[in-house]
């Protein structure tokens, strides 16, 4: 009698899911089969420029651990690649800080994989940024659930840890978006680093000095933004001597004692609003 209750639980809910067009969760469904070859890559160790690497899940820091620190977190979108990424990683590295990778899942390719998985090695968290960085607001229920599938997959099979966040692409979200994505979406506090013409001083202006304690700070490593990567070196140590500490988008949702909701809040800061 059990068992035939779950089968039509079951049955229930692919039915709802069908007819959303939503998928339950967005890391994709997988049989027994694949989820065997998905536990056997799990332990294959791959060399990155930060030495041996193996996939698997990261450790997150509990609230005991971050008690009483000036927590804020660094996060970045538009990677993964060979050049903005890296010039990042080898700042996050050298001070050992953490940060948030939002990556865009076309981007990922046999080379910018690795740098993904560098990132992931340095105890970094890799989130999801869509597929096609296009208005998901203006898409249907399938082709957003089919970005985040599939972005979600290849940084699975990349690093062994599903997204947990989600940042919309330009912050353009909608109800359907809210409907069928089932991850905390995350905007930040930025300075338009997207934009060339604001200067590096500008960027390290923006670090030291506009972005306070419990913030997300939103910035790009996107392929041509050295200027992001220059800024990062030069603000990194100073906001370390002001006293942060650098925790994942994880850490700070712990560190604040908030479980964040994928339900019509867009977070810049981990508070029970999404903002102070
Ligand atoms: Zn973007």
């Amino acid at each position: 009698m059990l068992m035939s209750l779950k089968k039509l639980a079951a049955a229930v809910l692919a039915a709802a899911i069908a007819a959303s067009g939503c998928a339950s969760g967005n890391a994709p469904t997988v049989t027994s089969t694949e989820a065997t070859a998905a536990q056997t890559t799990e332990t294959e160790q791959t060399e990155t420029t930060s030495g041996k690497y193996e996939k698997g899940e990261n450790p997150v820091r509990t609230a005991e651990e971050l008690a009483g620190k000036k927590v804020i977190a660094l996060t970045f979108d538009d990677g993964p690649n060979t050049g903005v990424t890296n010039e990042v990683l080898d700042v996050i590295e050298e001070y050992g800080i953490k940060a948030s990778f939002f990556v865009i899942g076309q981007n990922i390719d046999d080379e910018s994989a690795k740098v993904m998985q560098r990132a992931h090695s340095l105890g970094c968290e890799i989130d999801s940024h869509s597929f096609t960085h296009s208005y998901m607001n203006e898409m249907s229920a399938e082709g957003i659930t089919d970005e985040m599938e599939r972005t979600a997959q290849l940084i699975y099979d990349n690093v062994g840890e599903y997204p947990k966040f989600f940042r919309p692409p330009y912050i353009a979200v909608n109800e359907t978006m809210f409907d069928c994505i089932d991850l905390p979406f995350i905007s930040g506090l930025g300075c338009n680093d997207w934009d060339d013409s604001v200067s590096i001083e500008k960027r390290v202006r923006f670090l030291t000095e506009k972005c306070p304690e419990d913030c997300i700070i939103l910035l790009h490593d996107a392929k041509d933004n050295e200027k992001t990567a220059e800024a990062v070196r030069q603000a990194i140590p100073i906001m370390l001597e002001n006293g942060f500490e650098f925790v994942t988008v994880s850490e700070l949702f712990v560190a604040k004692g908030i479980v964040p909701t994928s339900d019509g809040i867009v977070y810049s800061y981990a508070t029970e609003t999404g903002w102070k």
